[in-house]
């Protein structure tokens, strides 16, 4: 894993016309919701997962959200990545009214502009490492010679230029989840969306996995947000954002909060 091996990856993508994260001191707003609330009907019981989220994200920001079970991480996940609509309130992404795409718009938006990566890694099983990372190219309409070369330098900057052809079996569950990285890479998405990344594993390996995302984030720009139990997010992330029954109750700078680790810890415990 190498600056040079990012620069390949990123400029290989410029000369194929792809739109790419640029590292900038400019701040925008990328992702704002308002008054964003989710209901789930189930069984004949509402659940409200979401009770009112109010928040703007900026360009090259490094999230995490902490919360405990059943806070509504995934669920706010789910509306800012366009994978299920909100009850009501608006997702914005660079200040679009994500409820205002046309279908092709909005799965523009989930194939290019946004990556994903789960607790679970979600690898095809019957995929070797380099098919998992390719696939989504296939959906971007990049030729399979161009979703190979790239898939092979993702892998490479994930630290996996050894399990191309390795299958998710083959593979330990930190392996799996630096595959799911960089498929999550695959389109040159400028938000990564990482939902409880380090859950399934140990404390060393989940370490590492988060300093992947650090330099995508800081070398590359990629606005990253993390939802997390971990409190070794804490030197890693710009701002906190605390949800607890499906509303925000707190954001705060990382300078703001490191005084207050143990007690964050005891808080966030699930
Ligand atoms: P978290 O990711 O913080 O653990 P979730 O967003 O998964 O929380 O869940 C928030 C609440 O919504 C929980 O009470 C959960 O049981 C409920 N919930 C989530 N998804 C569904 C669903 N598809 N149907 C019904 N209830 C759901
Ligand atoms: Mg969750």
């Amino acid at each position: 894993m190498s600056n040079d091996t990012l620069n390949t990856v990123f400029l290989d993508a410029a000369t194929a016309g792809e739109t790419r994260p640029e590292p900038s001191d400019e701040k925008r707003i990328i992702i704002r919701t308002v008054n964003l609330r989710k209901t789930y009907l189930k069984g004949g019981i509402e659940t409200h997962a979401l009770r009112g989220v109010n928040c703007e994200i900026y360009t090259g920001e490094f999230i995490a959200i902490m919360g405990p079970s059943g806070s509504g991480k995934t669920t706010l996940f789910n509306m800012v990545g366009g994978l299920d609509s909100p009850s009501s309130g608006r997702v914005f992404i660079d200040e679009v009214d994500v409820a205002q795409l046309t279908a092709i718009e909005l799965a523009f938006l989930r194939c290019r502009k946004i990556g994903y990566i789960f607790q679970q890694f979600n690898m095809i099983q019957y995929m070797t490492a380099l098919e998992n990372v390719t696939a989504p190219m296939a959906f971007a309409g990049v030729s399979p010679d161009e979703s190979r070369v790239r898939g092979m330098q993702l892998l490479d900057l994930v630290g996996l230029k050894d399990r191309w052809f390795h299958r998710p079996i083959e593979m330990s569950g930190g392996q799996q989840q630096r595959v799911a990285i960089a498929r999550s890479m695959a389109n040159l998405p400028t938000i990564l969306l990482c939902d409880e990344p380090t859950g399934n594993l140990d404390l060393k390996t989940g370490r590492e996995i988060l300093e992947i995302l650090c330099r995508l984030n800081k070398e590359r720009g990629v606005t990253i947000i993390c939802s997390t139990h971990d409190t070794r997010m804490l030197d890693l992330c710009d701002r906190l954002i605390w949800i607890r029954d499906g509303q925000i109750e707190r954001v705060a700078r990382r300078d703001e909060v490191t005084i207050e680790v143990s007690t964050i810890n005891n808080e966030t415990e699930a």
